[in-house]
């Protein structure tokens, strides 16, 4: 069930906070945005959302700053904003008291430092060279929660290979790549071998 709108008449930061990202599927969207999806399908096949409830979603954060609709009229690709990336210390806390509460394979995606290859803590130090990781310089990869068998769409397969956060996920072979992160994922591009499960 969708909360009930009418927060906006608070005081509480918090409460306006969640009149933003406090809807049911909201954090999910940012998270994958993250993961770098960008486009409409590929958020349809990853989290299996209503198409209807994501475009009122997207709509909702792009109103308010937090993604930005860039690409075609047609092909629509949407891209966290400074303000959206601020959110990153949200998504990862809630990851993690997800982890330990809730997740008894252990966790499902593992995150560290991509500059030293450290694990990364649940206050988000990385424990080796104790600095507080920005998004940018995070790379995610499978846990031991992690089951192949669930993760089928081309987002979950994409994500079975480490990837840097807020990079794009490369997930059509015919696609323009004009967007930035190019050589990165250039780089990466044997990951798309996607018949290896
Ligand atoms: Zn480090």
């Amino acid at each position: 069930m969708p909360m009930n709108r009418g927060y906006a008449d608070q005081h509480c930061s918090l409460a306006r906070s969640l009149e933003v990202v406090g809807e049911r599927w909201t954090l999910l969207i940012v998270r994958d945005a993250f993961y770098g999806v960008r486009r409409f399908a590929d958020f349809v096949s990853h989290l299996s959302i209503p198409r209807a409830v994501l475009s009122d979603r997207l709509g909702r954060l792009v109103a308010a700053c937090v993604l930005t609709r860039a690409g075609t009229e047609s092909r629509p690709e949407y891209e966290l904003t400074d303000k959206g990336v601020a959110l990153w210390p949200l998504i990862y806390s809630a990851t993690m008291w997800g982890d330990e509460h809730y997740a008894p394979r252990g966790p499902r995606r593992l995150f560290r430092h991509a500059e030293d290859g450290g694990p990364i803590d649940k206050l988000g130090r990385c424990e080796t060279c104790s600095e507080l990781v920005p998004p940018d310089q995070i790379e995610i990869s499978p846990g031991p929660g992690h089951s192949p068998k669930l993760d089928k769409d081309s987002v979950g397969i994409a994500l079975r290979e480490p990837h840097r956060l807020l990079e794009p996920l490369d997930l059509s072979p015919s696609r323009n790549t004009a967007t930035t992160g190019q050589s990165r994922r250039a780089a990466k591009a044997p990951r798309r071998a996607r018949a290896a499960p």
